[in-house]
């Protein structure tokens, strides 16, 4: 009797209130806050170091410097969200919300942006110049404290005397004659 009781209740409650599944995806999904939907990027504030790709689990991050890219396998991501944590420019993020379903498995790349390649090219150029003229400015320094220290190898050599000419031999002396008997 309590069971029949307890279905009615649940019956009528039903009957009243909304149902409790959604009309996906008509209707777009809600997600909670922490949800581990997805990676996503500030491209442009990325610094190529590769400290997502070295803590990345199944290795499905690859960043080009070069070329200004950084790629992602969203298909073998696992959302754990290390290389958001480990990024030091903190431009990326794991937001809520999953991956659009397709057919084929094919990364995402994202690309900087041609004036961030340009000021990073220009940077790169300006250390390079800085790092040339400090071993210039080194090495300079190093050769001069190498040429106080030897003073006598620096100054220049006093040509050496020239050796005495032998004195002309003494003529050897006459042999006395033999006396006649
Ligand atoms: S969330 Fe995890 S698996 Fe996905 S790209 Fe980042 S480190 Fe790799
Ligand atoms: S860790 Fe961050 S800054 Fe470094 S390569 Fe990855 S996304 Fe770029």
């Amino acid at each position: 009797m309590s069971a029949f009781l307890n279905f009615t209740g649940t019956l009528l409650k039903n009957l009243v209130t909304k149902p409790v599944t959604k009309n996906y995806p008509e209707e777009p999904a809600v997600y909670p806050e922490r949800t581990r939907g997805h990676i996503e990027i500030d491209i442009d504030q990325c610094i190529s170091c590769g400290l997502c790709v070295r803590s990345c689990p199944p290795r499905c991050i690859v960043v080009d410097k070069g070329a200004g890219t950084w790629t992602i396998n969203r298909f073998d991501c696992i959302a754990c969200g290390y290389c958001a944590s480990k990024c030091p420019k903190k431009c990326l993020k794991i937001v809520p919300g999953y991956q659009t379903p397709a057919r084929k498995k094919e990364a995402d790349t994202y690309r900087k942006s041609p004036e961030v390649m340009e000021e990073e090219r220009r940077k790169a150029a300006e250390m390079a110049a800085k790092k040339a003229a400090a071993l210039k400015a080194a090495q300079a320094k190093k050769a001069a404290a190498a040429a106080a220290a030897t003073p006598a190898a620096a100054a220049p050599v006093a040509p050496a005397a020239p050796a005495a000419k032998p004195a002309p031999a003494e003529p050897a002396p006459a042999a006395p004659a033999a006396e006649k008997e």
